[in-house]
């Protein structure tokens, strides 16, 4: 039986894997963080969430509930990532890393925690984005610099981060297959007297709107054609699921830094 806690259990994706996680029997909710001022502290998440009495109440220090858990799964925001993996470096566990947005210093926080204990960290946990990244770099092995590269992702209107996380991955992917550097090439937004599109731009563009769950649209664009690649969440139980599966696969592994694309086995 894994003993999991859910960081950020009161937000939109962690309700959903408190709620997946409650049907399964292998797995057990064991803790649950939300931050310092939440009106739900000291309260049962089921109850706060209409899925029932878990016995699980909501607390804002991860020291109460680590001693019980084996596995944090974490959808919370940055620095709120940053700041339990401080508080509990004296006994690091392993950890699955759903939140985006992080700054290249949190980022290298990561990595650093990662050192001692097993960490997934991943921009999108479903199975179909994840696939969609290894078909990417099939692509432009054959298109190369011949072709225009677009992404244009679209999020509902309570995301706080932009571009999203997996349109960042994919333009890193994009980037190395391409032997680009994405720091000099990423383009995020145009406006005015421009001028025409340099050949190895990487263009990166947001929609923000309603509740959109989430979409992503690599466009390659050549001369007389162009190649469109989609993918649509219509359901956050997609990301849920694949949070899950990590914490399973995470708990057995050595330490290091892993994604989604290890988990799957696609790498
Ligand atoms: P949300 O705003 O609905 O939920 C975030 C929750 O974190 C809130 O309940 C908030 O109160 C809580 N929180 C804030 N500070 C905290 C702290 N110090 N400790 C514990 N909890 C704290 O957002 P969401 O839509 O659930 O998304 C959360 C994160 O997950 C975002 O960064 C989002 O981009 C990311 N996300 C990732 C994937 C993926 O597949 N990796 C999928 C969807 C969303």
């Amino acid at each position: 039986m894994l003993n999991i806690i859910v960081s950020g259990a009161s937000g939109r994706m962690g309700s959903r894997i408190i709620a997946l996680l409650r049907e399964r029997d292998d797995m057990k909710l064991a803790g649950v963080l939300e931050r310092s001022n939440h009106e739900y502290l000291g309260k049962d998440i089921g109850e706060v969430t209409g899925t029932g009495a878990t016995g699980v109440k909501i607390t804002d220090n991860i020291n109460e509930i680590a001693g019980s858990a084996d596995v944090v799964i974490d959808f919370s925001s940055p620095s709120a990532t940053i700041e339990y993996l401080k508080s509990i470096s004296g006994k690091p566990m392993p950890v699955v890393i759903g939140t985006t947005g992080f700054s290249k210093e949190e980022t290298e926080y990561i990595k650093l925690y990662a050192q001692n204990t097993p960490c997934v960290f991943a921009p999108n946990m479903s199975v179909g984005v994840n696939l969609l990244l290894k078909v990417l770099e099939d692509i432009v092995r054959i298109t190369g610099d011949d072709y225009d590269v677009e992404i244009i992702e679209a999020h509902h209107r309570l995301k706080k981060d932009a571009p999203s996380g997996t349109a960042m991955k994919m333009a890193q992917v994009l980037a190395r297959a391409l032997n680009r550097n994405l720091e000099e090439t990423a383009v995020y937004a145009r406006h005015g007297l421009i001028g025409e599109r340099s050949p190895k731009e990487i263009g990166i563009q947001t929609i923000r709107a309603g509740d959109i769950v989430g979409e992503h649209t690599v466009l390659f664009g050549g001369l007389g054609e162009r190649i469109e690649i989609t993918h649509k969440a219509s359901s956050r139980d997609t990301f849920a699921r694949g949070a899950l599966k990590a914490a399973q696969w995470v708990y057995k592994q050595t330490p290091g830094l892993y994604d989604m694309q290890d988990v799957l086995g696609l790498k």
